[in-house]
């Protein structure tokens, strides 16, 4: 669980997975939302040296039976999940990544994901929402070159499960080729991965903005 972001868009000091809503972090929120799913037997969570104690304790206090493990991120997103990816154990089947700021995710969409990713036919499997308005490409100037066909994009959200042996194989080719995605999912396709897509919904968003944040408190406040 990447955790590391140091919230600039957010405009606020204190990382996007710390701030309180409801009493609990942001990353509370999420992890409660992985609480019974019994397929998880590790958790790997990348954050800053600052906040690697206060980390530990709450992750501590919603998983009390698996091994737990704290390190520092990186300056990338991409970094910070590359760095977590070394502590993953050799006996893991698949290898889960969800961001530390969707605190929404269900838990029957999260063993969606898990049972799809197992499948024999594909590498792996991410949450997405079909795309609700026209993406247009555009260049540098400010100018459209191309509008894909809509029916066809999909929003990436996460989790995104991938079989490990082909995660780990992505995540060194990547660094060897420079290359920075925006998504892990990215990096499974560059080195021809199979990646099927869960429809998912768009509550599931990644807290990023001030206006999410409100969002997330409004959603957060009736629970
Ligand atoms: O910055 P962005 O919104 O894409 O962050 C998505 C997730 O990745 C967040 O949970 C954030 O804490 C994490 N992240 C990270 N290391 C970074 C940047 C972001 O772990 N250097």
């Amino acid at each position: 669980m990447p955790a590391a972001g140091s919230g600039t868009r957010m405009g606020k000091e204190i990382p996007k997975p710390y701030l309180t809503i409801a009493g609990k972090t942001i990353l509370e929120h999420t992890l409660l939302q992985f609480r019974h799913v019994k397929e998880i037997h590790e958790l790997i969570i990348s954050t800053s040296e600052l906040f690697k104690e206060q980390t530990r304790e709450i992750a501590s206090a919603v998983f009390c039976d698996i091994e737990l493990t704290v390190i520092e991120g990186g300056a990338e997103r991409q970094e910070s999940v590359f760095k977590a990816l070394q502590y993953v154990t050799d006996s893991a089947e698949l290898i889960a990544i969800h961001d530390a700021v969707r605190p929404f995710v269900s838990e029957e969409l999260i063993l969606d994901c898990i049972k799809t990713a197992s499948g024999s036919d594909v590498d792996g499997a991410i949450l997405a929402t079909p795309a609700k308005d026209t993406i247009k490409e555009v260049v540098d100037n400010n100018l459209v070159v191309a509008t894909p066909e809509r029916d066809r994009m999909w929003q990436a959200q996460t989790p995104q499960i991938f079989k490990r042996e082909i995660l780990l194989r992505a995540y060194n080719e990547a660094a060897s080729r420079k290359y920075i995605g925006t998504d892990d999912s990215s990096l499974v396709e560059m080195i021809g991965g199979k990646v099927s897509v869960i429809k998912s919904t768009a509550d599931n968003f990644k807290i990023t903005y001030p206006l999410d944040f409100q969002l997330a408190k409004l959603m957060l406040s009736g629970k």
